[in-house]
């Protein structure tokens, strides 16, 4: 069967719980996904990944819960088809990534995971501009 989600998971790869949340700390959230640093992490560039500049992994709803807060207190945005929803604390501007709810994925910014080395993530760069 075909993953669901964009970017599948590598097989081996050890399953951790990974936590994270807004500059604020109105909203916090955990995880269990492989290990970030071993698969590909999407720099996309279409027109909105561009401005705002998230490095996003993908994860399966049930495998996604907020610990503080809840979608409620974020801010969405959405454009073009509409079909993903993208998500900010109204209070810190931070950007989670999104909500795709037909498909059932939530989209992380990996910028807002607890203790993120940005400089160790592997890149994987997505056209999304050529495909809106
Ligand atoms: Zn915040």
């Amino acid at each position: 069967m075909a993953s669901p989600l964009p970017v599948p998971s590598p097989k081996d790869a050890e399953v951790k719980l990974h936590t994270g949340g807004c500059h604020c700390k109105r909203v916090r959230y955990e995880f269990e996904h492989p290990d970030i640093y071993a698969m590909a992490v999407v720099s996309c560039n279409c027109s909105f990944c561009e401005d705002r500049g998230s490095l996003n992994v993908y994860t399966l709803e049930d495998k996604f819960r907020f610990t503080k807060g809840s979608a409620d207190d974020l801010t969405t945005y959405s454009f073009g088809e509409g079909r993903i929803m993208h998500r900010f604390c109204p209070t810190c501007g931070t950007t989670f990534g999104a909500a795709v709810p037909r498909g059932g994925i939530v989209v992380i910014n990996t910028r807002t995971i607890d203790g993120i080395d940005l400089q160790r993530l592997q890149l994987y760069k997505a056209d999304g501009r050529s495909k809106m």
